[in-house]
């Protein structure tokens, strides 16, 4: 077998065999193929496209180029869950406690962000000594113990992808449907769960701009999990407009801390939260469609899930004390509105720029982030504004930073005399 045979099949687009596809991930994990000739296979890939039988054999290459977690027996089923990522989305913050108080368990592996705002571990980072690198006897224990732990991912958890990734990033090869499916997938199985949920983010504001290729990614994954025997399902779900109220780390944390109290003030985080949970749940028989949304109401309002996220907190290295106290920039600038009428739209892409810009996400894997930086949106979607009334709140830490990302966030809202027909949160269900 050569590479150079693998390079011309593919580019002819010849469906590439189980032997080849493993000859390829192992060599250039081990550095045997070089970074010229996987980019040629990438970029071929891009163009032509991988059959789903490809799409497995070359998930289970990565898989394997790695160790996998066995996660022990723990008597109920466990459960992780993944957002392709969007503007303000702080999910996982919220679901992953309510799923935990529902019995599951929950050990997650999440990642740091880059771009718009931090991933998972930077927000949680807003707890004062917050740590995510605990060793994996202590992980599975305080599952065991919680049902819940959420850590950073361990070095040798499909280490092909970490180069693929990266050599993808440079290459202009991300947005191939077939790679990013086998890149998520391929973590999300080698990390040990049951049960897997997608979150497929749709719209301005995320990696697939239209229904169809989110359509497409959504069950090019479940073909996947299926295929590895993980009940998986996907929600596609919209990205036009940032998610919640609050875009930048510590912000975000204190929105998640706010509806595990109960207080969803924002009507389509709510939405997307119990749609989410929603599927889960009556897929594991725990409600039905008829009582579903009830029993998650009546969860969150026991206490329990906060209480499970604030025993996470503290578990792994917080105090009740920084639980209570998420610092925030006291410096806020607020945002006025220079036109009456109805907020038509909020350009998530935009507004996750303005919050860059502040400090809220990094560029490259180096940068640091400012996580008490980042955007509170006062009105939203749907919501009538006058000329100079109040629309975002800017909290900032360097004010030299401030113009630049008041005319990226006057720029994202369309505020218009007639009020159109908001987008439907929720797209499409795909298991
Ligand atoms: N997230 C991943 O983990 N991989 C991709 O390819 C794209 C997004």
């Amino acid at each position: 077998m050569s590479i150079l045979n693998i390079l011309e099949s593919k580019k002819n687009n010849h469906e590439l065999s189980k032997e080849e596809i493993e000859y390829f991930i192992v060599g250039f994990t081990n550095g045997e193929i070089t970074d010229y000739q996987a980019s040629a296979l990438l970029m071929a890939i891009c163009i032509n496209g991988m059959t789903d039988q490809e799409i497995f054999y070359f998930t289970n290459a990565m898989i394997n180029s790695g160790k996998t977690i066995v996660l022990p027996n723990f008597n109920a089923p466990t459960i992780d869950k993944h957002s392709t990522g969007g503007v303000g989305d702080k999910t996982s913050l919220i679901i992953l406690p309510i799923l935990a108080a529902f019995g599951f368990f929950v050990p997650k592996m999440s990642g740091r962000g880059l771009g718009h705002t931090g991933g998972t571990l930077d927000k949680l980072e807003s707890f004062d000594g917050f740590s995510f690198k605990i060793n994996q006897e202590d992980f599975i224990n305080q599952v065991k113990e919680i049902g819940l732990s959420i850590i950073g991912q361990t070095e040798n958890l499909v280490p092909a992808d970490k180069l693929l990734y990266a050599l993808r990033d440079v290459t202009s090869t991300v947005d191939s449907i077939p790679l990013i499916a086998s890149s998520i997938m391929a973590k999300k199985i080698a990390s040990g769960a049951d049960k897997i949920l997608l979150d497929v983010k749709c719209g301005d504001g995320a990696f697939m701009k239209t229904e169809k290729d989110a359509v497409i990614l959504s069950e090019k994954m479940v073909k996947i999990g299926t295929f590895f025997n993980k009940e998986t399902i996907a929600h596609i779900t919209n990205m036009e407009a940032p998610l919640g109220r609050t875009i930048g780390n510590a912000l975000e944390v204190k929105e998640a801390i706010d509806c595990l109290n109960g207080k969803f003030v924002d009507k389509n985080l709510k939405e997307l939260v119990f749609e989410l949970l929603s599927g889960i749940l009556i897929s594991n028989n725990i409600a039905t469609k008829d009582n579903v949304e009830d029993s998650i109401e009546k969860m969150v309002n026991s206490g329990l899930p906060i209480t499970k996220f604030k025993e996470m907190i503290i578990s792994q290295g917080s105090s009740q004390e920084s639980f209570e106290n998420i610092k925030i920039s006291k410096n806020i600038k607020e945002i006025k509105s220079n036109e009456t009428g109805f907020v038509n739209a909020i350009k998530a892409g935009e507004i996750g720029e303005s919050a860059m810009n502040l400090g809220a996400g990094r560029k490259l894997t180096t940068d640091e982030i400012d996580l008490t930086v980042g955007i509170e949106l006062v009105k939203v979607v749907g919501d009538y504004v006058q000329n100079g009334e109040i629309i975002a709140k800017i909290y900032y830490n360097d004010s030299s930073k401030i113009e630049f990302s008041e005319k990226l966030l006057l720029k994202a809202y369309t505020i218009e005399e007639k009020k159109i027909e908001e987008k439907k949160m929720i797209i499409n269900l795909v298991k």
